[in-house]
C-alpha cells in the first residue's frame, strides 16, 4: 500500500507496482494480474510472459511441458555487438527459459491441446534452429496424438545470428503444419504484439483460424521499410490487428480477457472428439 512520508511525498514499495508505458499512471500488480495485464486506465496490453499467458489460457495446473531441454548451439559462431554466445546466456538468465518458445500438453476447458507459446522477453521472441525444431516437435505431437494445436505467437522474426538455419525453420514449421492439415486437425494461431518477419512469413499466418490482440503489430517488414520501398506514405493504423481484420488477413479479434473463451469456442466447431 502507498505509505505517505513526513514530507508529504507519497512512495510505493518497489516490485508491487508498474507504470503503463501508454498512459504513465501507477498500477498495482496485483490489480494488473487480475485484469490480465491490461492497464485498466487506458487499455495498454503489457506484454505477457509465456508462464502467465499458461496461466490464462489453460487450466490450472495442466500445462506439462515438452522438449524444454532443447538449447540453441552457435553454428555460425557468430559476433556482432556481442557474441550470439553470450547473447543466449544473457537470454536465458533473464527469462529462465532455454529458448524463445514454449512447448507442450495443456487442457483447455477441460480438452487436451497441443500448445506453443512464444515469449518475446528471449531475443525479441526471434525463430533460430530451437524454436523451429520445437514447434515443429510439437505440431507432430499433436498429429500423433490426433489434438488440436494451437501458437501463440510473439516474434520479430528469424534469428538472424543464425543466418540460413535461422531462415530453414520457416520452411520446416510450413511443413509439418501442412501434416496437421492432411490429418484434418485444427490449428488455431494467437497473434500477440508484435508478429513479424520470418515468423509472420510462415507458421503464424497458416493457422485453419487466425486470431489477433487488439492493436498488434503484424507484418513482414516494418512500415518505416515499406514506405522508403514504395514511396508513399502509409496508413497510421496499417499493419495493426483492427487493419488486417478490415483487409480479411486476420479472421478475429479478441480482447484478451476474452481470448481463452475465444479458442475454445473455436476448438469446439473444428475439432471432434471422434479424431481423437
Ligand atoms: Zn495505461
Amino acid at each position: 500500500m502507498p505509505v505517505e512520508e513526513p514530507n508529504g511525498k507519497v512512495s510505493v514499495p518497489e516490485g508491487l507496482w508498474k507504470k503503463c508505458d501508454s498512459c504513465h499512471n501507477i498500477i498495482y500488480n496485483k490489480e494488473l494480474e487480475e485484469n490480465f495485464f491490461v492497464c485498466s486506465k487506458c487499455g495498454y496490453y503489457f506484454r505477457l510472459t509465456s508462464k502467465e499467458r499458461i496461466k490464462q489460457l489453460l487450466d490450472e495446473n495442466s500445462f506439462n511441458e515438452m522438449s524444454a531441454d532443447l538449447q540453441s548451439t552457435d553454428p555460425l559462431s557468430f559476433s556482432d555487438t556481442q557474441k550470439y554466445s553470450s547473447k543466449i546466456k544473457h537470454a536465458k538468465n533473464k527469462t529462465k527459459l532455454n529458448d524463445a518458445v514454449v512447448t507442450g500438453f495443456g487442457k483447455l476447458d477441460g480438452r487436451d491441446i497441443i500448445i506453443s507459446i512464444m515469449d518475446f522477453d528471449f531475443m525479441g521472441g526471434s525463430m533460430g534452429s530451437v524454436v523451429g525444431e520445437k514447434i515443429t516437435r510439437a505440431v507432430e505431437t499433436a498429429v500423433k496424438k490426433k489434438l488440436p494445436l494451437i501458437i501463440v505467437s510473439s516474434s520479430g522474426g528469424a534469428r538472424m545470428q543464425e543466418g540460413m538455419f535461422s531462415l530453414m525453420q520457416m520452411a520446416k514449421t510450413s511443413a509439418s503444419l501442412s501434416k496437421l492439415s492432411e490429418a484434418k486437425l485444427p490449428f488455431i494461431s494467437v497473434l500477440t504484439h508484435p508478429v513479424t518477419g520470418g515468423v509472420a512469413a510462415s507458421f503464424a499466418m497458416l493457422g485453419d483460424v487466425i486470431i489477433a490482440e487488439p492493436k498488434a503489430l503484424i507484418g513482414f517488414a516494418g512500415p518505416r521499410v515499406i514506405e522508403q520501398t514504395i514511396k508513399q506514405k502509409l496508413p497510421d493504423d496499417f499493419q495493426l490487428s483492427e487493419f488486417l481484420l478490415s483487409h480479411g488477413q486476420i479472421d478475429i479479434i479478441s480482447e484478451r480477457k476474452e481470448l481463452k473463451n475465444t479458442i475454445s469456442e473455436i476448438v469446439d466447431l473444428l475439432y471432434n472428439d471422434s479424431n481423437g
